[in-house]
């Protein structure tokens, strides 16, 4: 397969090539690589000047095996069946890697948000929510924000399905504001979750953190707030940093905070005074102790993988190198930090969330802070020992355990009937 098979065949491969390593028949194998459920829906929105529009949504169920499905939901006009299918199917792998009871879904809408006005995106939210509403609920599929969906989406979302049913749930989707019953400390969770796995795996390889450099790709929710917990909490020297319109780079050490700032002011990162402007393809070559690919897929592949200078690769972004960059990566003797390990911090505050939803009992940010450190050392823990076992990288570890769990619990549950 070369690096531009589409998402859904990537996703499959990885599982058949585990599979095969497991020992599972084939059938098993189907059974986890095909999604227990896709919904398309087709609905009408009434636009601001009156006409009507129909808006193609999807949302895909890909197991259930370990507990009800969680996933976001994608507002992009790129969004396809296919590719829903896939981020469904990673969602599985990624609750199973740090053990929390869902099974993987995701949902999109076909649409340009950027286009829309707010009372346009209103009415297609609350329609799409009214139309997947047969198959989402707390204890069935719990969507969240994702690619162009924010807080106030899921309220929309949430408050849709709760005049609906005649009471308040806010269970059925996370990342709501706080005032709706949405978790302390969800905003930095993903960039979190990835700092611990950095600290613990700057431990394996023996790497101290007086000494290393890190590199950060993209400067939204996870790059950026990667870039602060890095340098605040691990003693970083942020080298590099990039977003769309390029990189700027810097080997005395840039301050995240105050390039935030400039970003805010001035739309990007590019022009922070005293920094070098670099293309986002150098950025990724350079030497550092830590590269953090945080934007989007597909950016390591077997064209640049020989060269990123990189020790440690930490995917804050889902998707970021392909399989043939994976192998190179490895014969490198780069470390790398799957994405469905070193990104799930975003999905574990997602589940302390729900748990505090279905409980109406509210978590400080310190008890998050703890869960959260506790779940990520623990899962890192058990990747890294299981790819020293088997001898194999990082990312075919976690597939291993993830795809192992499903199994399992399928096996348990037995076919039905
Ligand atoms: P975001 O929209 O907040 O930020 C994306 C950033 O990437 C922006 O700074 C943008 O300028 C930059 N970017 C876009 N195109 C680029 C390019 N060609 N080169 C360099 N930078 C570019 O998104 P986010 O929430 O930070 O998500 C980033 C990645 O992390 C995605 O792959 C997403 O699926 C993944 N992820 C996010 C979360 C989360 O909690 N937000 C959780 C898990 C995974």
């Amino acid at each position: 397969m070369g690096d531009q098979a589409g998402p859904y065949q990537v996703a499959i491969s990885q599982v058949q090539r585990v599979g095969e390593l497991l020992g599972l028949d084939q059938g098993m194998i189907d059974l986890m690589t095909r999604p227990k459920r896709e919904f398309t829906v087709n609905f009408p929105v009434t636009m601001d000047d009156g006409t009507i529009k129909v808006f193609t949504g999807f949302r895909v169920q890909h197991n259930f095996a370990r507990g009800p499905c969680k996933g976001g939901v994608r507002y992009h006009p790129a969004v396809t069946l296919d590719e829903v299918r896939a981020l469904a199917m990673w969602m599985t792998w990624k609750c199973a890697t740090v053990g929390l009871p869902y099974g993987g879904s995701k949902g999109g809408v076909i649409c340009d948000p950027k286009k829309m006005s707010r009372g346009e995106l209103e009415r297609m939210t609350r329609r799409y929510a009214s139309e997947i509403m047969p198959i989402i609920g707390p204890h069935v599929d719990i969507p969240a924000p994702d690619m162009y969906t924010d807080s106030q989406v899921m309220a929309w979302i949430m408050d849709t399905y709760s005049m609906n049913v005649g009471y308040s749930v806010p269970g059925v989707v996370t990342g709501k504001p706080l005032s709706l019953g949405g978790s302390e400390g969800r905003e930095e969770a993903t960039s979190r979750g990835l700092t611990y796995c950095v600290r613990e795996a700057m431990a394996m390889a023996g790497l101290r953190s007086s000494e290393a450099t890190a590199v950060v790709q993209g400067f939204g929710n996870v790059g950026w707030n990667a870039a602060r917990l890095l340098r605040d909490e691990l003693g970083l020297k942020i080298v590099a940093l990039s977003d769309s319109s390029g990189g700027i780079y810097d080997p005395a050490g840039l301050d995240p905070v105050s390039v935030h700032e400039h970003k805010r002011l001035t739309g990007s990162v590019m022009g922070y005074p005293g920094a070098t402007s670099i293309t986002n393809d150098e950025l990724l070559e350079l030497d550092c102790t830590v590269l953090v690919p945080a934007a989007l897929e597909n950016v390591i592949t077997s064209a640049n993988a020989d060269r990123i200078g990189a020790r440690i690769v930490a995917e804050g972004a889902n998707g970021p190198t392909t399989p043939e960059a994976d192998q190179i990566l490895y014969e490198k003797g780069i470390l790398l930090i799957p994405d469905i390990l070193c990104n799930a911090g975003g999905v574990t505050v997602s589940y302390f969330e729900w748990v505090q939803d279905l409980q109406f009992l509210f978590w400080s940010n310190a008890e998050i802070k703890n869960r959260l450190n506790d779940i990520m050392t623990y899962a890192f823990a058990r990747v890294y020992a299981t790819a020293g076992a088997r001898e194999v990288d990082m990312r075919t570890a976690a597939y291993l355990l993830a795809v192992g769990e499903v199994v399992q619990a399928t096996k348990l549950r037995g076919i039905y009937p």
